[in-house]
């Protein structure tokens, strides 16, 4: 069977000529004359086996032709993740670049503006997440009034990563005649009943079970224990003339490490999983694809439906619990007919993975017999209390209890430091102070106090000269500098005083600090470190006049000078009613009225939490909840 066989138009079979596709793959064949033919298409059919070209081709055969007016969305292709619905829409990009048709892809974790400036000039088909999809479609950029085709990508994951309300919501956006492509690895209970209420009359095709790339992939497995696997990896990379492979680990902590561990053995290697930022993934995942990166050590909801071709080796640094997952995970080498070769650590902890393993795929992975470092440990690992462990998750959560006592005790420390600066600051506004120095512009009290404080040596030199008693009089200008040194002197004194404390008013993470990565924008709002050198100072000085010059030209900015003047005493009454914070605060405030917390905008400071710590779950990183069901071909 050939393409032009399945009655794909020229520009079509060209663009996939220059891919170098020379035939369909079993999914292709099957799916796309019924998709051409307009009828709804229920495929099962996992990421690897050419389902985007399934339905992507008939799409662009299908809207090919006059644009309606008003361009409106006619394909929505809805998947569940972001690296997917990237991978996606390249492809229609690729298939259709011989086709006036316009694509766009939309997702969450990045700015909208981009994708609404693209939305704005109108898109023939749109790939999108469900989450950033119904977000700009409540802001009015999307329409689906007049889709015209509907493909729903790896039904299940939507399942598994609790997309499924979300999915519902779209549903209810679209109109009731269309075309739908529905595709799903597996076909739990869920999966059937959504494909019951959307599907008419469909067309079932199934393709090769979920086990078929066990056959055509070299597979073994390595004895070894938990403190020697970095060791044997590093040696297999070299040894196995790795060109490029997915180490696959259990925990984001364990990706991280192994990742470090690598590149001090001298091997390119970037960690990829869910704490990262969405740049950092892309950017890891661009340096793989171009050759930069030699390992990409991955956790498996971060390395699902990426689209890497010809990857040399698989490594299961950790085993799966769930069997299947091996499948997956081993099923990324080998792909399009290409033979791969998995390698698979096995811990002797991890021995009845294994044999689940063995189980599923029903036949032995054989044991690598050159193994220099064989296992020597014959006892798995215990709590306190005698319970048997999985090391690698006590591991992760010991180092996540770690970061949770360091963040802890910083924000203590903060705490302390700014009820201290409160107190001292009622103090100060009890203490009786000559009227013009109390009429005095805080910002001109600062930069004379800079004047006066240029070292520390200087301030504490005025603060002994007030700490004498006064034998005679004083010129008038010593005196009013010792008066403003005592109490910056009094201010600092409270405040923490080494420099590993944090001198912010809430803690936040150091951008540079550990494996935490922050995309540009996190990475500009991110809080300096305050020094106590203060280097900035003098060209603020500088500065300042000027914009006031400014101010006074333009009278927009007048007006926010005066705003920011008026913000000041506000705040010193703060500072006189410590009790008053945030109790007073309208319960719920901060928060939308769907009880989702509201973005803090620049205007009130930077978000409190720029990325996310380890408590906190990507919705990519949730355990699966599903039972693995696969449809057969019969079904
Ligand atoms: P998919 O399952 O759509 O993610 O496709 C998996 C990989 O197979 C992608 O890299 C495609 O570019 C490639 N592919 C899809 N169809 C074919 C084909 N007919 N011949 C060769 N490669 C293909």
């Amino acid at each position: 069977m050939t393409f032009h066989e399945l009655g794909l138009i020229k520009p079509i079979l060209e663009a996939l000529t220059d891919l170098g596709y020379e035939k369909p793959s079993p999914i292709q064949e099957k799916a796309i004359p019924p998709a051409l033919a307009g009828r709804d298409v229920l495929g099962c059919a996992q990421t690897g086996t050419g389902k985007t070209c399934a339905f992507a081709a008939p799409i662009l055969q299908r809207l090919n032709g006059e644009i309606p007016a008003g361009r409106p969305i006619r394909a929505l292709i809805l998947t569940p993740t972001r690296e997917l619905a990237l991978q996606i829409e390249e492809s229609f990009e690729a298939y259709g670049r011989r086709l006036p048709l316009r694509s766009a892809v939309i997702f969450g974790g990045v700015g909208q503006q981009p994708q609404v400036d693209r939305l704005k000039k109108g898109v023939d088909i749109l790939v999108a997440t469900p989450g950033r999809l119904l977000d700009l479609q409540g802001q009015g950029y999307v329409d689906l009034s007049r889709l015209e085709i509907f493909v729903l990508d790896e039904a299940d994951r939507m399942l598994d990563m609790g997309f499924i309300h979300d999915v519902r919501r779209v549903l209810k956006l679209l109109p009731a005649v269309k075309q739908t492509l529905f595709f799903s690895a597996t076909m739990p209970p869920e999966v059937m009943d959504l494909v019951n209420g959307l599907l008419k009359n469909p067309v079932k095709v199934a393709v090769d079970p979920v086990s078929s790339p066990v056959e055509i992939i070299d597979q073994s497995v390595y004895l070894v224990d938990k403190g020697n696997k970095t060791r044997l990896l590093a040696w297999l990379v070299e040894g196995l003339d790795v060109k490029n492979a997915i180490v696959f680990t259990r925990t984001k902590h364990g990706a991280n490490k192994v990742a470090a561990d690598l590149v001090k053995a001298g091997i390119t290697a970037a960690a990829i999983h869910g704490n990262k930022s969405q740049t950092a993934r892309q950017q890891a995942l661009a340096d793989f694809k171009a050759g930069k990166v030699r390992c990409l050590v991955a956790t498996d909801i971060a390395a699902r439906g990426l689209d890497i071709e010809e990857l040399s080796h698989v490594f299961n640094y950790n085993l799966p619990e769930v069997p299947e997952t091996y499948v997956h995970r081993i099923g990324r080498t080998g792909r399009a007919g290409h033979g791969g070769t998995a390698v698979s650590f096995c811990d002797f902890g991890e021995q009845q993975y294994l044999k689940d393993i063995e189980k599923l795929i029903g036949r032995k992975v054989p044991v690598a017999q050159n193994n220099p470092w064989p296992m020597e440990v014959f006892e798995a690992p215990r709590d306190a209390r005698g319970r048997p462990v999985n090391a690698d998750d006590a591991e992760a959560r010991a180092a996540a209890k770690e970061r949770r006592r360091a963040r802890d005790a910083a924000n203590k420390a903060a705490a302390e430091a700014r009820k201290a600066k409160q107190q001292a600051a009622a103090a100060l506004a009890e203490e009786p102070v000559p009227a013009p120095e109390a009429a005095e512009a805080p910002a001109r009290k600062r930069r004379r106090r800079k004047k006066s404080g240029q070292s520390q040596a200087a301030e504490q030199a005025v603060s002994l000269e007030v700490q004498a008693p006064a034998s005679g009089p004083e010129p008038e200008q010593p005196k009013k500098k010792s008066r403003r040194g005592v109490r910056q002197q009094r201010l600092e004194d409270t405040m923490p005083a080494s420099p590993s404390q944090p001198q912010t008013d809430f803690y936040k993470p150091n951008p540079l600090d550990g494996d935490v990565i922050l995309d540009a924008t996190a990475r500009l709002l991110a809080p300096r470190p305050r020094t106590l050198s203060r280097p900035a100072a003098p060209r603020r000085e500088e500065e300042k006049p000027a914009r006031r010059k400014k101010a006074n030209a333009q009278p927009g900015q007048e007006k926010k000078t005066r705003e920011q003047a008026s913000a000041k005493p506000r705040k010193e009454k703060k500072a006189e009613k410590p009790a008053a914070p945030r109790q007073e605060q309208p319960k719920g405030s901060g928060r939308r009225e769907d009880g989702r917390r509201r973005s803090r905008g620049r205007r009130n400071g930077p978000p409190e939490v720029m990325f996310r710590r380890d408590s906190q779950k990507d919705s990519t990183e949730q355990p699966s909840l599903m039972k693995p069901y696969y449809m057969t071909p019969d079904d």
